[in-house]
Formats: structure tokens, sequence, C-alpha cells
């Protein structure tokens, strides 16, 4: 087993074991991509969630939120493109029957090349010792510019068969670099067809029109844009938030919470004049990143990845990937959309969608950048960012979640030492004082070694332990989750030492 599938494999294991996900319909065998957040997951989710409300909207005197229906007007997919251009190419593997994106299989094959690249660079690297220049090496290495000018004809290809919809190219080209499915080991591919991913359903008991569960968010933002601008008196440039589920029958859906058939998206639209677009674009670009390397998880596990396939709808779009166990992957997408949702939908609804600027003393229609993140996508960033196993001495291990604590679950455990002589009653008035401000658990059940273990294996930032001495003094000692350092404080002064690593305004950029 490779280390990223150990990894993966004991976060998966640690997920259900500490209440933070389990496989949906568990006790029916399950139901594959689907989960369901436990009591430590669903705290976790809200945290991120929490944080980034506050981020994009409280902060921001020009962002608003929203909560649009997960059911929209039929219409609406028609004027987004989703119902014509919203489709995956696939392909199938005729020995094994697996079901492959033929557009993943080509992009893992790059991938190899990459990482070749990457071996090359290492090499390198180790021959020249200090002397090395990456940039140089892979601007003039023969063998390095061969690999990246083949990954370069590749991408060409690639961007010209789908946005040409030419399926039989795209066959071609997975046999000529002769692709073998990594379960059969076989070619022996199907032709490669277009797979529509929103869920279709119906309303009411009528035969009536097709109802699409939403593939994204975004939409119930663009139809809303003028009864939103108006009822808050938004001036442009202005955005709308909103965090809601988002449903796509995604042809293969693996690796765990990273692609789901049914998730969450942390969605913001941000209006602006046509031609200041771009401008705004680096600004968001920018302001995510901040975001995202706020929480402390290694900048070095992220990047942006620009695109040079746009969708229809793009005339910029760059994601932030972050460095899960299996890669860098995307976890965030900024997107400069243009004017095309709203124009589209003017056009559908024969409703105008315009602003009237009256610094320009002009009326157009706003052109849109947009942030999208999804939440699932950064609560598993979290999770395997932090799962850590480390020795304590005497050769004994524990295994800790180094959660950034804004986010932990739980912010601090109240632990009597004992379940006798008004510990537990002590704890308790402790706990009730605490758990205003905090998410706290109290705890009385086997020892207090075995108590921090189980803490440290959710995250919880503090431990703090009620003694006899806190009887006669009122005092406590609490233990940090990262450093195992315990001290001895005032009960009184609790409050302000769990504030000062949990407060949202230490994070922000
Ligand atoms: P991918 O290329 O991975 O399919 P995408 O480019 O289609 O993603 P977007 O449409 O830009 O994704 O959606 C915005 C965000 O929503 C993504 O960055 C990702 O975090 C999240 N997301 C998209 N699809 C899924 C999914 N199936 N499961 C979980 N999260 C998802």
């Amino acid at each position: 087993m490779t280390n990223y599938e150990d990894l993966f494999k004991k976060v998966i294991a640690h997920c259900k074991e500490y209440g933070f996900v389990f496989q949906s319909s568990e006790i029916y065998d399950g139901l594959s991509a689907s989960y369901d957040y436990g009591p430590n997951g669903i705290e976790l989710k809200n945290n991120i969630k929490d944080y980034w409300w506050k981020s994009m909207v409280n902060i921001n005197e020009n962002i608003v939120g929203l909560d649009a229906a997960i059911f929209m007007h039929p219409n609406t997919w028609k004027a987004s493109g989703h119902v014509d251009a919203f489709n995956d190419p696939l392909i199938d593997n005729k020995d094994s029957k697996k079901r492959y994106r033929a557009d993943t299989l080509l992009e893992n094959y790059i991938s190899k090349i990459e990482a070749k690249i990457e071996k090359d660079c290492l090499k390198a690297a180790k021959r020249f010792g200090q002397a090395f220049d990456r940039k140089k090496f892979v601007s003039t290495n023969k063998r390095v510019l061969a690999r990246q000018a083949e990954i370069n004809n590749l991408n060409e290809k690639i961007h010209t068969h789908i946005s040409s919809g030419n399926l039989s190219a795209i066959k071609s080209l997975i046999e000529d670099l002769d692709i073998k499915c990594p379960v059969s080991g076989t070619s022996n591919w199907t032709d490669v067809r277009q797979f529509n991913l929103m869920f279709k359903t119906q309303i009411g008991a009528a035969k009536s029109a097709d109802l699409y569960l939403r593939p994204e968010t975004a939409q119930g933002i663009f139809v809303n844009f003028l009864n939103v601008q108006k009822t808050s008196r938004m001036k442009i440039p202005f955005g709308v938030a909103q965090v809601g589920k988002a449903f796509r029958n995604e042809i293969i859906a693996r690796q765990f919470i990273f692609r789901m058939r049914e998730f969450e998206q942390m969605e913001m639209q941000f209006f602006v004049r046509p031609g200041e677009e771009i401008k705004w674009y680096e600004y968001w670009k920018n302001t995510r990143m901040k975001w995202h390397k706020s929480l402390k998880m290694g900048n070095e596990n992220y990047r942006f990845h620009d695109h040079e396939n746009l969708a229809h709808y793009a005339n910029a779009a760059s994601d932030i990937e972050f460095k899960f166990p299996f890669g860098f992957k995307e976890l965030e997408g900024i997107h400069s959309r243009t004017a095309f949702d709203l124009k589209s939908h003017q056009k559908y609804s024969g409703k105008k969608l315009m602003y009237f600027d009256q610094e320009i003393n002009k009326s157009y229609t706003p052109y849109v950048v947009e942030t999208s993140i999804g939440l699932d996508r950064m609560f598993l960033a979290v999770l395997t960012n932090s799962l850590c196993e480390e020795e304590v001495g005497n050769g004994e291990m524990r295994t800790v979640l180094k959660i950034p604590p804004l986010l932990s679950p739980l912010k601090a455990a109240i632990l009597p030492l004992t379940k006798k002589d008004g510990m537990p009653e002590k704890a308790r008035k402790i706990m009730q004082d605490l758990q205003i401000d905090f998410n706290c658990q109290y705890e009385e059940k086997d020892s207090i070694g075995k108590r921090y273990r189980r803490q440290d294996a959710i995250g919880t930032p503090f431990c703090v332990t009620i003694d006899h001495q806190s009887l006669e003094d009122n005092t406590v000692t609490i233990r940090d989750r990262d450093t195992m350092i315990q001290k001895r404080v005032s009960a009184t002064s609790l409050r302000s030492i769990i504030s000062e690593k949990v407060n949202f305004a230490k994070y922000l950029y």
C-alpha cells in the first residue's frame, strides 16, 4: 500500500470511529458517494461555514447573503447552459465493465509525465546541491523540455476535441496513447458518450416539465440579482453569498467526500462594472488564497492552477488547489463569468436584469466574478492535513488531530480528576460558565490520560482538569493539545486563554 492510500484509509477510519463522517444508509450497506456527518463532523462543518460567512459577508459591507431554493424553474437551467452543456465525456472498458471520464483518463496520463519532470528535477537537485536552479533547469534541460512539449501538445488536443465535442477524436487519442484500464489492464474501450450530470425529477402528481436538482448554487443568486440589489440598496461593486447543497450525477464518485453526488458549496457572486472584471478577478483570487493560508495549514500545500480551457461563460478562471493525500486537486474555483448568466436569464425570462450606475450615469448588465468552494472538500482538506500520529515518550504513541483551533468541534474538555470530593460539581460550574461562548464537553469517565487521548483524537485544543487544589483556590490545569504543556491557571482566566486561540480576529488575514 502506498503512503497516500495508507493515510487516506486512516482518515476514513478515523472519521467513522470518532463521529465525523459515516457512510450514508450504512445499515443497508451504504449508498455510494453519499455520506452523513456525525456529531463532531457537523461541528467542524459548521465552523468552516461560519469562518467563510464571517470573512465574506460579515466583514464586507458590500457583500450580503441569500438562501435560494434548491428547486428552480426549469428554464433556469436552459438559460445557464446546463441542459445543453453540463456533460462529462464517459467511456467504458469492455473487459472490466468499469466506467471512466474520458478527460480524466487523459489528465491522469499527463500527470504521469508531470511526475517524471518532478523526478528529473529531484535527481538534478541532488546532483547540483545548493547550486541547483529549478527555473533554469526546467527551461534548458532537453529531456524536461521534450516532456513539457508533449504535455502542451496533449493539452491543446484535449481542449480542441472537448470544446468541439469531437468524441471520436477523444477516443482515438486514448487509443493512440495506449491508455489502459487500471483494473483489466486492457485497452478494449467503448465509444465515448456525453453524459449530463444533472439529476432530473418531477413536481407534484400532474404531468409537468422536468425539474432538476440544482448542480450549483450560483443560479439562485443570478435570478435574484435585482431582488437583492434593490432591497439591500447595494451599489456596484457588490457581492451576494450563499451556502447550500448542490447535486451532480458524477460518473465516478471516489475518494471519499472529495467527489460526491450530493455536496455543499459556499459561493459568492461579485457584480462589477463591465471592463473591471479582471481587476476584481485578481483581487478575489488573492483574497481567497489569503483566507486559506490564514488557517496555517502549510503555505506549501496551496497553489493556483490557471485554466487554459475556459467554460463557455468565462473569460478567466483559476483553481486554488490543495495538496490532498492523492496530490494537488481543486479545492476552490475563482471564475470571471462575464455577463453571460445575467444576459441569458434576461433573454429567457424577458425581464430586465440591468443596473443603473449613478456614478457614470449609465445602465448596463453587470459582469460577475465568482468564488466557489466545496464545503466537503474543505472539510477533507482540514482532516487530511490535521491527522497525525506522534510519539509522546516511553515509546507511547498518540493520535492527534491538529485542526486549526478556530475550526475544532470542541474548544475545551472539562475534566474532574475524580468523580468524588466535589470535583464534578466544581467542573460542572466551570463548564456552565464556558459553554455560553465555546462548545465544551464534560467528561468524567476513565483515567485523565485516556480522556486526554480521546480529546486529542477529535482535535480539542484545550483540556481543563479540576483537582483537589481547584476546590481550595479556584485554580485548574489547562493542557495545550499541540505542545501537551500543562499550566496551572485561575479558573477565571479560562475564557480569555481559550478565546486567544479560537477567536475569529486572530485568524483573519
Ligand atoms: P471538478 O473539476 O473537481 O469536477 P468543478 O470544476 O466541476 O470540479 P466547480 O463547478 O467549479 O467544480 O465547483 C466549485 C467547487 O465545488 C469545487 O472547487 C469543489 O470544491 C466543489 N465540488 C464540485 N464538484 C464536487 C463534488 N462532486 N463533490 C464535492 N465537491 C464538489
